[in-house]
């Protein structure tokens, strides 16, 4: 079958749950025996998110080739379990960067270099690279920020042109708000009324709404809307706030949102979609009853958004484990020795995060001293990873002054140091090192156990390593190097074996867990958490 293009646009207000829609969509379509793929089109002028603040848009996902990308990209992969990659996620700075760079080589000689049609000819020829490979039936380009804002103008004009090149192999989803006035104890449709002129107003007619509600949106509601709007009634979806994100796909199928977008792209819908593992999930979610709390120790905890990957990592390994996840968040800013006992306690597995900078970090040594002394299970991801080595040559090794050379640049005890490798790079973006190489696992340990295999590859974001020349020391006492890169030798995974569950990674394992496929280290992680109860 030919590519077919659905463009998922957003209006009203941000966060309103398009990375959801477009992977329970996307979801559906797999469950329909297509092959999908997702892309995020983000209107910022950085290169990437990589330089960016988790405050700003949370956390920064990492694909396999090395890719910093938006947080929405580890929904793709968490709901349809395809891989992303750089394709798939691009921003108005690399837009802009590639045509630039085609002036200067002078591709464009002669020519007056303009937003119409250079820099819209450059989006359109992105947004068609993955429909090219012929790996996809459905592209689904989420386009990021709100109809109306300046920056997102190129990628709306991009789209109108595709739709009126591609005709029915396209379709455009539009997501709006519909809020509750308590006062007036009313929904309201004028602010997706609206949108959807806005939308008009740029030469795009919405073929699907779905409206965000709190509210079920009564029949002549969407009999209006549907009529203002020039959108089939039976194309008037509302996405009610669901229990959890993973029922999303359930509520657009009980709305037949998948045939509908079968159907007016010219496909026969072949029956219902096969979602019976994703159902049976959804099942354990709704059954768990007992809890588990994890405590996830961190400095962005204000903000749920910076722990994505490690949050539904962590829902999914308890789901699995037919436990309700009570996840608590440790502000390592404020964790001490004297307030540390109250703060970690009834904690039945404790997340060190992962993280950049001397901020909080304090606080975590304290996590880990205190998870170690009481045999808490205790997972450290990367900087997490790092600081457990650290806590271990201070209180174990009796290194006192040990450290990460990116906290403290003299410290004697370097037990963290940066790589060679990163040591001649002056440029922050882009540079680190960065998406999944292969780790040998010591077979016999923990982590060989938890993933029943030795050979693995897993997913990196860091410019720090544990640092070799202290390696026969911390093995000595008890601190075990039972993972590294074949290649370079680098330490990728540290346990305590006399422990209950003491690991840490210097690789990103959340990025790789999916509702099909929950990352084998976190259900382990899990279980040795639940087996303590
Ligand atoms: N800041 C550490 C490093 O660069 C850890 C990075 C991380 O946790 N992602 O090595």
């Amino acid at each position: 079958m030919e590519t077919k293009y659905i463009f998922v646009t957003g209006g009203v207000v941000s966060s309103l749950g398009k990375g959801i829609i477009s992977s329970s969509l996307a979801c559906l379509l797999n469950a329909h025996g297509y092959r999908v793929t997702i892309q995020k089109f983000d209107p910022y002028i950085n290169i990437d998110p990589g330089t960016l603040n988790p405050y700003e848009h949370g956390e920064c996902f990492v694909t396999a080739d090395g890719h910093e990308a938006d947080l929405d990209l580890g929904h793709y992969e968490r709901f349809t379990n395809v891989p992303t990659s750089r394709a798939n996620n691009v921003t108005t700075g690399r837009i802009y960067r590639n045509v630039i760079e085609k002036e200067r080589r002078g591709d464009y000689l002669g020519k007056t270099v303009q937003i119409i049609p250079h820099i819209t000819d450059e989006i359109k020829r992105n947004i068609r690279l993955l429909g090219e490979t012929g790996r996809f039936d459905f592209i689904i380009t989420e386009i990021g920020g709100t109809v109306g804002d300046i920056e997102s103008l190129p990628f709306l004009e991009a789209v109108r042109q595709m739709r009126w090149e591609l005709g029915s192999n396209s379709l455009c989803v539009h997501l709006t708000y519909v809020p509750f006035l308590h006062a007036a104890k009313e929904l309201k449709t004028k602010p997706t009324q609206h949108s959807v002129k806005e939308l008009q107003r740029l030469g795009i007619q919405p073929d699907i709404l779905v409206l965000r509600t709190e509210h079920d949106i009564p029949d002549q509601m969407r009999d209006k809307i549907a009529q203002f709007c020039n959108v089939a009634k039976d194309s008037v979806i509302q996405s009610l706030d669901c229990p959890s994100i993973y029922e999303v796909p359930l509520m657009l199928h009980r709305q037949h949102m998948d045939e509908i977008v079968l159907r007016k792209t010219g496909e026969t819908p072949d029956g219902e979609p096969h979602m019976k593992p994703w159902l049976d999930f959804v099942e354990k979610i709704r059954k768990a009853r007992e809890e588990v709390t994890i405590g996830l120790v961190g400095k962005y905890v204000e903000l749920q958004d910076a722990y994505k990957s490690i949050n539904e990592s962590l829902f999914q390994a308890a789901t699995y484990c037919d436990r309700r996840l009570n996840l608590r968040y440790i502000h390592s800013e404020k964790l001490t020795e004297e307030n540390v006992a109250e703060m970690m306690a009834g904690l039945d597995g404790v997340i060190i995060a992962p993280g950049f900078g001397s901020r909080g970090i304090e606080g975590k040594f304290v996590a880990i001293k205190w998870c170690r002394n009481h045999d808490i299970p205790t997972f450290g991801i990367c900087l997490g990873m790092q600081c457990m080595v650290i806590e271990y040559a201070r209180n174990v090794l009796g290194y006192s002054d040990a450290n990460s050379t990116e906290i403290n640049p003299s410290t004697s005890h370097n037990v963290i140091d940066m790589m060679e490798e990163q040591k001649h790079i002056s440029n922050m973006g882009g540079t680190m090192r960065l998406g999944a190489y292969d780790c040998r696992l010591t077979p016999g340990s923990r982590v060989a156990e938890a993933y029943g295999k030795t050979e693995i590859s897993e997913r990196h974001r860091h410019r720090y390593e544990f640092n070799d020349s202290f390696r026969s020391e911390f093995e000595k006492s008890g601190m075990r190097c039972v993972g590294e890169n074949p290649q370079s030798h680098l330490v990728e995974v540290v346990e305590i074996p006399g422990k209950r569950w003491m690991i840490g990674t210097q690789y990103h394992p959340e990025y790789s867990s999916t509702v099909l496929n929950p990352h084998p280290l976190f259900l382990s992680f899990m279980k040795a958490a639940i087996e303590e109860k």
